[in-house]
C-alpha cells in the first residue's frame, strides 16, 4: 500500500519541507500569480479572512492573488499571525518540473519596514527578554529607524522593572527564552497579558557567547570593548536572541542598525508602571488613545519622526543636569528668536520621514518615490542648517559627506520623477535628460513608429494596394494585413502568417529586421534605465550613516522647536536646576487640564518643598476639590523640567529628581484579578523599598480598599516611614485625622473651599491648613443620588460622627471668593434642597391642585 508520503506530487513534498521550518507562522506559497496556502494553514486562513476554501488531491487550500497580498497580510498581522512568504526564486527549467522557492522574509508586527503597515508615530520595538543570574537582561531594537538598546535590571525589581519598561518602550513584539517563560510563573502573566506578539525561542538561542559573536559579526569588529561591553557581559543574552531573530525574520543586512546603546538605569528618571499608566503621559487611562495626554499637550511636533522622538523623551526623562540644559539651550535660542523658530518650522514641514526611508532603501524594500522622499528631506535639512546648528548636528558630519550628500540629493532630485507612485516600471523612472545613453536608446525606441510608417508608405507603393495596413499583436508580433481580394497583389517575398475570414496577414525580412531594431532598443532602453536607478540607489545607500545623523539632527531639532512653540503658545516657563534638592513651582498649572479648560481657566498653585524644611506635604480636602490635579500637575511639571522642556509656571527650581512615584486614581490591577487592597499594600511596600531621598513620592488616599480603621493605620505607619526617609512626598487623604496627630514635620496644604448663602465653592486654591470635611453627600447629590438617601445619610452621618461638622467653614474663607467662573458651585443641608426644588417649581405651567398637592410632599 502507498504510505501518505509517496501520494503526494513533489510540489507538496516541496510545501511541506519549507512549512517544516516555518511552523509558527502562515505559509504564503507563491504558484504563479497566486499565494497558495495549503492544510491547516488554509483552514485557519480561510477562517480568519473568509477566503473560499478548495480542495487539491485531498488537501484542502486557498489562495489570494500576489498583487493583492497587502491587505490580506495587514489582516492576518492584526489577527496575530506571523506570514512567511515564499517565493519561486528560479523557475522550472533544463528538465526540472519545479521552480525553486525559498522563504525571502517573515512578516511579522515589528519587522515590515513598508509604510502600509506602519503607524507614522510611532516606534516599532521588539523586546527581547532573558533572565540572568545577575538579573533582567533586555534588549530591544526598532529596524525602522536603526534603534537598537541593551539593558540590565536588578534581580530583586526585575518585574516592576520589566513592566516599567514595556510602558516606556511599548513594544510590538516580544522574545522570551521558552524555558524562562515555562519556569517562572509569574513572568508567564506578565508576559501574556501584553498587547505585543509573544515569540517563545529555545533557550540556546539566548546563549552569552553566541550573542558576544554576532554582535562582533554585526558590528564588524573582533571585540566589542570598544563599546562598553566585555565578553561575559549578561546583556547580550537577550541581544544575540534579538539580533538573529530581526535577521532571520526580515532577511536581510540589517545595516541601518549601525551600532547599540547601554542604558544606565540611573540615566533616566526612572518612573514605574502604575506611575507611568496613572500620569497618562502617552496614553490615556480611558481608552488608551493619545487624547488628553501629557504628550498631546505638549506635541507641536512637525515630523513623524519628531513625535516618536518627542514619545521616547517624554518616557525617557533624564537625571543627567547637563544634558538638560543643552536640550533648555536650544528651547531658549527658538524662544527669544521667533523668526528662526518660524524659519525652522517652515523647513521642518517640508521634512518626510527619513529614517525609515532610508530602513527600506538598506533593506531592498523601496520604491522610487522613497528615492525622491529622501532628497526632498536632505535638500530641506541644507535650507534649514546654518553654522549655529552645529552642536546640535555633532561630528557626525564632516564637509565632505555633506557636499557629497548635496551632490546625491540633487541626482536623484533631476534623475527621478517625482509623480511616479508605484514599484519601478521601465520609462517612467528615470527623467528625459539626465542620461545620455538612455536619452538615445529611448529615441530609437520612440522613434519606432516613425520607421514603420516610412516602410509602410514603401510596401503600398510598391504593391499598389493602398488599403494595406501595418498592425501587431502579442502572438505574430507586426505584420501586414490586406483583404482577402487584394492577396494576390502581394509579393512573393512576403511569407504568410495568418489567414483570417476577409483577410490574410503577412510579413517579410525587411519588417523583421525594423522589428528588430526596435525591440532591440526597447530592451536596451529598459536595461539602461534599470542601470541608472540602481546606481542612484547605491549611491543613496553609502550615504545611510549621513542619513541617520541627519534624521538624528532633524528629530531633535523637531522636538526642541516643539518645546519652544508649546512655550510660546500657553505661557510656560523655563525650569532651572539646583544642587540643592529642593522643589520648587510658582504658579504651577497642569497642561491637560489647562488646555481642557480654555485660557484662564486653571487656577494656578504653589509648591515648595525646600531641602531643610518640611518635605512631606499632607493634602485634605473635599471631593472635587482639586487634590488629584495638583498631586498630577506637580509629577507633570517634574517630568516635562527633566526632558529639557518649559513648564507650565512662572518660576520653577528643582534639584534633579531620581524617581518618581504617582499614586493617583484607580488602579487597573483589578483586572488582573487582585483586590484594591493587596495591591496598594505591595505598590508602597515597592515604594518604601525602593525610594530615595531623592525621589518624589505622590500618593493619592492611600488605605482606600479597607476599613477605615486599617487603612488610616496603614496610612500614618507608611507616611512616618516616608517622613523618616525625607523623600519629597505629597500625601492626599481622606482621613483628616492624620492632620492631627504629629504635624511638627508636615506641611499641612488644603485646596481652599469656601462657602456663602449656603453655597459651598470650590476655590482650586492650594492653601495651608487642614480642610475640615470631605462633603462627600454634596458631591453624592451632583451625581444624582436621590433626596431621601441623602437625607437618611445625613442623620447616621450627625448620630455617629459627631465630630464631623459638616457645615463649617473656615471664617477666613469668605473674602477669598473671586473669579466665579473658575468655581464650582454646590448645595449645602436640605433646607437648601428644598429652596432650590421651590425656586425651580414652574407656577405658571402647574394648576392649583398640583401647587398645593408640591406644597405637601
Ligand atoms: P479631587 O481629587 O480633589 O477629587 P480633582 O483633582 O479630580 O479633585 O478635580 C476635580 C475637577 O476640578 C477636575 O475635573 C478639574 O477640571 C477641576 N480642577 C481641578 N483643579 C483645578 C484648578 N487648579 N483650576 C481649575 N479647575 C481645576
Amino acid at each position: 500500500m502507498e504510505t501518505e508520503a509517496e501520494k503526494l506530487t513533489p510540489m507538496m513534498v516541496q510545501y511541506r519541507q519549507i512549512k517544516e521550518q516555518h511552523q509558527q507562522t502562515i505559509l504564503f506559497f507563491r504558484l504563479g500569480d497566486f499565494y497558495e496556502m495549503f492544510e491547516q494553514d488554509a483552514v485557519e486562513v480561510s477562517r480568519l479572512l473568509n477566503l473560499t476554501l478548495t480542495k487539491r488531491n485531498g488537501q484542502p487550500m486557498c489562495g489570494i492573488p500576489y498583487h493583492a497580498a497587502k491587505v490580506y497580510i495587514k489582516r492576518l498581522l492584526e489577527a496575530g499571525k506571523k506570514i512567511a512568504i515564499c517565493e519561486q526564486t528560479e523557475l522550472p527549467e533544463g528538465g526540472r518540473q519545479l521552480a525553486k522557492r525559498e522563504v525571502v522574509q517573515v512578516v511579522t508586527p515589528a519587522t515590515v519596514v513598508e509604510e502600509d503597515f506602519l503607524e507614522a508615530n510611532r516606534d516599532s520595538f521588539v523586546v527581547s527578554l532573558s533572565f540572568q543570574k545577575q538579573g533582567l537582561s533586555i534588549s530591544y531594537a526598532d529596524i525602522t529607524s536603526g534603534q537598537f538598546f541593551l539593558r540590565m535590571v536588578e534581580k530583586d525589581s526585575r518585574y516592576a522593572m520589566l513592566l516599567s519598561v514595556l510602558q516606556q518602550v511599548n513594544p510590538r513584539e516580544i522574545l522570551v527564552n521558552e524555558d524562562d517563560y515555562f519556569l517562572y510563573q509569574d513572568f508567564q502573566s506578565l508576559i501574556d497579558a501584553h498587547p505585543a506578539m509573544v515569540t517563545k525561542l529555545p533557550s540556546w538561542h539566548f546563549s552569552i557567547s553566541e550573542g558576544y559573536t554576532r554582535l562582533c559579526n554585526h558590528i564588524g569588529s573582533t571585540s566589542l570593548k570598544a563599546f562598553g561591553l566585555e565578553n561575559k557581559n549578561p546583556m547580550l543574552s537577550s541581544a544575540g536572541a534579538l539580533l538573529w531573530y530581526l535577521k532571520e525574520t526580515a532577511k536581510t543586512s540589517l545595516n541601518q542598525i549601525e551600532g547599540y546603546t547601554l542604558v544606565s538605569e540611573s540615566e533616566y528618571l526612572h518612573i514605574d508602571e502604575a506611575s507611568r499608566k496613572s500620569l497618562e503621559l502617552l496614553a490615556n487611562l480611558a481608552d488608551g488613545t493619545e487624547k488628553y495626554t501629557l504628550f498631546s499637550s505638549i506635541n507641536a511636533t512637525l515630523t513623524s519622526m519628531g513625535a516618536r522622538l518627542l514619545k521616547q523623551w517624554i518616557a525617557s526623562p533624564l537625571t543627567d543636569r547637563e544634558r538638560i540644559r543643552f536640550r533648555q539651550s536650544w528651547v531658549t535660542l527658538l524662544c527669544e528668536d521667533r523668526d528662526e523658530l518660524a524659519r525652522v518650522r517652515s523647513h521642518l514641514k517640508m521634512v518626510l520621514d527619513l529614517q525609515r526611508l532610508s530602513s527600506r532603501l538598506v533593506m531592498h524594500r523601496h520604491l522610487p518615490k522613497d528615492l525622491v522622499g529622501i532628497s526632498q528631506t536632505v535638500r530641506a535639512f541644507f535650507n534649514l542648517v546654518d553654522d549655529r546648528y552645529h552642536p546640535l548636528l555633532g561630528d557626525a558630519l564632516c564637509e565632505q559627506t555633506l557636499s557629497s550628500l548635496a551632490i546625491m540629493a540633487k541626482s536623484i532630485a533631476d534623475g527621478i520623477s517625482d509623480d511616479h507612485q508605484g514599484p519601478f516600471e521601465e520609462g517612467k523612472v528615470i527623467v528625459t535628460g539626465f542620461d545620455a545613453e538612455l536619452d538615445t536608446l529611448r529615441s530609437i525606441k520612440g522613434g519606432g513608429k516613425a520607421i514603420l510608417d516610412v516602410y509602410l508608405d514603401k510596401v503600398r507603393q510598391e504593391t499598389g494596394i493602398t488599403t494595406l495596413r501595418l498592425s501587431s499583436n502579442k502572438i505574430l508580433g507586426h505584420f501586414i494585413e490586406v483583404s482577402k481580394n487584394q492577396a494576390e497583389k502581394v509579393p512573393s517575398t512576403f511569407y504568410r502568417k495568418q489567414t483570417l475570414v476577409n483577410a490574410e496577414r503577412f510579413t517579410s525580412d525587411e519588417l523583421i529586421a525594423c522589428e528588430q531594431k526596435i525591440l532591440a532598443s526597447a530592451f536596451e532602453a529598459e536595461k539602461r534605465e534599470r542601470q541608472v536607478y540602481e546606481s542612484l540607489v547605491e549611491e543613496v545607500m553609502n550615504h545611510q550613516q549621513a542619513l541617520l545623523a541627519i534624521s538624528r539632527f532633524l528629530s531633535e531639532l523637531d522636538c526642541l522647536q516643539s518645546f519652544a512653540s508649546t512655550a510660546i503658545t500657553h505661557s510656560y516657563c523655563k525650569p532651572t536646576f539646583t544642587d540643592e534638592d529642593v522643589l520648587e513651582f510658582e504658579g504651577g498649572r497642569h497642561p491637560v487640564v489647562e488646555q481642557h479648560l480654555g485660557t484662564g481657566q486653571f487656577i494656578a498653585n504653589d509648591l515648595t518643598i525646600s531641602s531643610t524644611g518640611k518635605r512631606f506635604c499632607l493634602i485634605t480636602g473635599p471631593n472635587m476639590a482639586g487634590k488629584s490635579t495638583f498631586l498630577r500637575q506637580t509629577a507633570l511639571l517634574v517630568i516635562l523640567s527633566q526632558i529639557g522642556s518649559y513648564v507650565p509656571a512662572t518660576k520653577a527650581r528643582l534639584g534633579i529628581v531620581d524617581k518618581l512615584y504617582c499614586r493617583v486614581g484607580a488602579s487597573d490591577n483589578l483586572a488582573r484579578g487582585e483586590s484594591t487592597f493587596l495591591v496598594e499594600m505591595q505598590e508602597a511596600a515597592h515604594i518604601l523599598r525602593t525610594a530615595t531621598r531623592n525621589s518624589l513620592v505622590i500618593v493619592d488616599e492611600l488605605g482606600r480598599g479597607t476599613s477605615t480603621q486599617d487603612g488610616m493605620s496603614i496610612a500614618y505607619a507608611i507616611m512616618q516611614q516616608l517622613l523618616g526617609m525625607q523623600a519629597k512626598a505629597l500625601f492626599a487623604t481622606h482621613y483628616h485625622e492624620l492632620a492631627r496627630i504629629d504635624t511638627s514635620a508636615l506641611q499641612l496644604l488644603t485646596l481652599q473651599v469656601s462657602e456663602m448663602g449656603g453655597q459651598v465653592r470650590f476655590l482650586r486654591r492650594v492653601i495651608e491648613g487642614i480642610a475640615n470635611s470631605s462633603y462627600g453627600l454634596n458631591v453624592a447629590r451632583m451625581a444624582g443620588i436621590g433626596r431621601e438617601v441623602l437625607a437618611h445619610a445625613r442623620t447616621f452621618q450627625k448620630q455617629h460622627f459627631a465630630e464631623y461638622d459638616l457645615g463649617s467653614i473656615q471664617p477666613d474663607l469668605f473674602s477669598a471668593i473671586g473669579d466665579e467662573s473658575a468655581q464650582q458651585v454646590l448645595y449645602d443641608e436640605t433646607e437648601q434642597e428644598i429652596l432650590y426644588q421651590l425656586r425651580s417649581f414652574s407656577i405658571e405651567q402647574s394648576s392649583p391642585l398640583q401647587a398645593l398637592l408640591f406644597l405637601k410632599t
